[in-house]
């Protein structure tokens, strides 16, 4: 009997046409913002950045694939692709329909936010349910994507405001998800630094960089952001900064150098309690430190 060796049946390769590149654009558009407070038409002037970012992204692959969503104060949501049936496009200026159909889908979609925006309560930016909500749509186009297709996705979010310590167990949770799909976070600051988001850049690989002058952001986008992760290697990026690993406590949602932590949950508390407030753990109220009586030395 002739022994025959069958080939091994191969995986089916995958080729650089088969991945697919989805960018999420996260942008703040809180109206409490400092910086767009500060100046009237500067909103309008990041949005037309963030959109030639987008249409850049698009731009380097026709696999190439984009998400722009929307942060606000009570709410998130997508403004492109948008919840109602895509714009009828022409071509104007001879502009290539896809990139206008985002310009105009953004724009639209934005304007309706804004305009339903009524109070003028100041309240923080939901970057945590953003986040959280583009990890879902990503989820979502992971198990519907192409047989044999590859997804690799990133988040950047774009923001203007402080960081706020109160949503930081949520930000731990949405860096932690993104870090196990293997969605790499990257954080563009406008105007003040942000230590908690540049917790999740560390957390997931991703880049983090505040930009010294608005005026320029297209130029940092296209430079530091543009660039899919493993080609970031090869260029010459700004240098990591120390990241501010404090922790907020649980108390007060503060962020501090030292603290309690209790030994069954792990929550974190800025000044002692004898029964946790996360999981009712009582504790011994530490007494003063037993002083050990001396030994004597025999004499001899
Ligand atoms: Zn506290
Ligand atoms: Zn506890």
């Amino acid at each position: 009997m002739n022994n025959i060796e069958l080939p091994a049946e191969k995986e089916p390769e995958i080729t650089s046409a088969d991945e697919i590149s989805l960018l999420v654009v996260i942008l703040d558009t809180n109206p409490t913002q400092k910086m767009l407070r500060d100046k009237q038409n500067q909103l309008t002037n990041i949005v037309d950045s963030v959109v030639a970012f987008s249409n850049s992204h698009l731009m380097q692959k026709a696999q190439n694939k984009l998400a722009v969503m929307a942060c606000h104060s009570k709410t998130s949501q997508f403004i492109y692709p948008g919840a109602k049936k895509p714009l009828d496009v022409r071509q104007v200026d001879g502009q290539y329909e896809a990139f206008l159909l985002v310009e105009k889908t953004v724009k639209q979609n934005l304007a309706e936010l804004l305009g339903s925006e009524s109070s003028t309560a100041v309240t923080e930016s939901l970057l945590a349910g953003a986040i959280a909500m583009a990890l879902c749509y990503i989820a979502r186009l992971q198990r519907t994507k192409p047989p044999g297709s590859k997804l690799n996705s990133r988040i950047l979010v774009v923001s203007g405001s402080g960081d706020s310590a109160s949503q930081y167990m949520n930000y731990m949770n949405v860096f932690f998800t993104a870090q196990k799909l293997n969605v790499v976070l990257d954080v563009c600051a406008l105007d003040q630094h942000l230590s908690l988001l540049q917790q999740g850049c560390d957390i997931t690989g991703g880049m983090y960089l505040k930009v010294p002058q608005i005026t320029a952001l297209l130029q940092f986008l296209l430079w530091v952001f543009l660039p899919e992760p493993p080609i970031r290697e090869k260029l010459v990026l700004p240098p990591p900064v120390k990241v501010d690993y404090r922790a907020a406590c649980f108390c007060h949602r503060e962020l501090i150098d030292i603290g309690f932590v209790c030994s069954v949950c792990l929550s974190i508390f800025c000044k002692f309690s004898p029964i946790c407030t996360t999981c009712h753990m009582v504790f011994k109220i530490p007494g003063p430190l037993a002083v050990k009586p001396k030994k004597r030395k025999l004499k001899l």
